[in-house]
């Protein structure tokens, strides 16, 4: 059956891969300031700056330095560079005790699709960003890319976690696979931040159906907090947080043994009601020039989202 938000969602993202679309949309004027609303600025000191205001408010942060999907090894290492300038003015700032702030990478953006040796390439480069997390006193969480990646992605965070056992992993609930994949990682000491899915994935992996995707998310979910690991509920869904709550509840879970994960600049009241709560609260907060894949898959999620977005850039408010 024809399902009008899965098309949306599929055109979007394919609109993310079209270089003129995306050329037109960074130079229109209006784009900065409704980049804004979703992303923290483009440097290192936006980012510092986004995490002293969540910190003020009694929330934790993790900081992801946008970009993706390069095939350009001398992109890869800037990336690498400005995590490492990153962690170590997050330290300097005093801000990365207590696991208030943590960054979260993409291994796409650190040359993993390079055709000459990118799987050890982003690995080497993911670790030398782990040493310095770990100088600064905090942590590493890998983001989860497309399906063909996974099992990439999961290797590498393997190889990490034996030298540094604190690096997380997102599984994405709408793969069929990841049920499983929460049965290998709920162990001691794991970290998983558990997402719905962003990309645009086929029926052979993935279900299709929103309903499908939150029950397997709930299932998953179950999974984490039954078991021995960290869990990091990553959604908006109020439903989903419902469950949480409940599922903790159940296993006995504390209130510092597991927390609740929105992106910046979505669900903000929602944010702060968790926080004041009690609940550990981490908003994931994008920054730097590459804003555009990271926003068309925010538009694709969420049609309302995009009539924002596109009211602003063709001037129509
Ligand atoms: C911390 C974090 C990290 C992530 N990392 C990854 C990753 O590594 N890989 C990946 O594929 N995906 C990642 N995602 C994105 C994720 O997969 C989803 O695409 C995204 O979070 C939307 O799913 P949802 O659970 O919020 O629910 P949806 O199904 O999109 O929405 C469910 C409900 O939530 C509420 N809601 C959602 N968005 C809004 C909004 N903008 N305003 C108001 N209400 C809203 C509405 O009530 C809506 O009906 C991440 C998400 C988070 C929060």
């Amino acid at each position: 059956m024809f399902d009008p938000s899965a098309a949306l969602r599929q055109g979007m993202i394919g609109l993310s891969k079209n270089t003129k679309v995306r050329d037109v949309v960074e130079k229109a004027p209006v784009s900065k300031d409704v980049v804004k609303r979703f992303v923290a600025g483009t440097g290192t000191a936006d980012a510092v700056g986004a995490v002293r205001e969540l910190d003020g408010h009694g929330k934790l942060a993790t900081l992801d330095f946008l970009g993706e999907d390069t095939l350009d090894k001398a992109q890869a290492i800037h990336t690498r560079d400005a995590y490492l300038d990153l962690l170590a003015d997050l330290a300097d700032a005093g801000l990365t005790d207590g696991g208030r702030v943590e960054v979260s990478l993409k291994l796409s953006a650190l040359g993993q699709a390079l055709p000459q040796d990118g799987k050890k390439i982003s690995l080497d480069f993911a670790r030398s960003i782990c040493e310095a997390a770990a100088i600064a006193g905090t942590t590493v969480t890998l983001d989860m890319e497309d399906h063909t990646t996974t099992d990439a992605t999961l290797e590498s965070l393997a190889e990490l976690r034996k030298d540094f056992p604190t690096t997380g992993a997102v599984l994405q609930a709408y793969l069929k696979r990841t049920e499983a994949d929460c049965r290998d990682l709920a162990t001691e000491g794991s970290r998983v931040r558990l997402c719905k899915g962003a990309y645009s994935e086929p029926a052979s992996v993935a279900f299709q159906d929103k309903g499908e995707v939150d029950m397997n998310y709930v299932k998953c979910l179950r999974v984490l907090m039954e078991g021995k690991g960290y869990p990091m509920v990553a959604s908006h869904d109020p439903r989903i947080i419902e469950i949480a709550g409940s599922l903790a509840d159940k296993s006995l879970r504390a209130a510092d043994s597991f927390e609740y994960q929105m992106l910046y600049g979505i669900r903000p009241k929602e944010q702060q009601r968790l926080a004041d709560a009690g609940n550990r609260m981490r908003v994931y907060v994008p920054y730097g020039d590459e804003w555009y894949g990271y926003l068309v898959r925010r538009m694709a999620e969420r049609p309302a989202n995009t009539m924002f977005f596109l009211r602003a850039v063709t001037g129509k408010r």
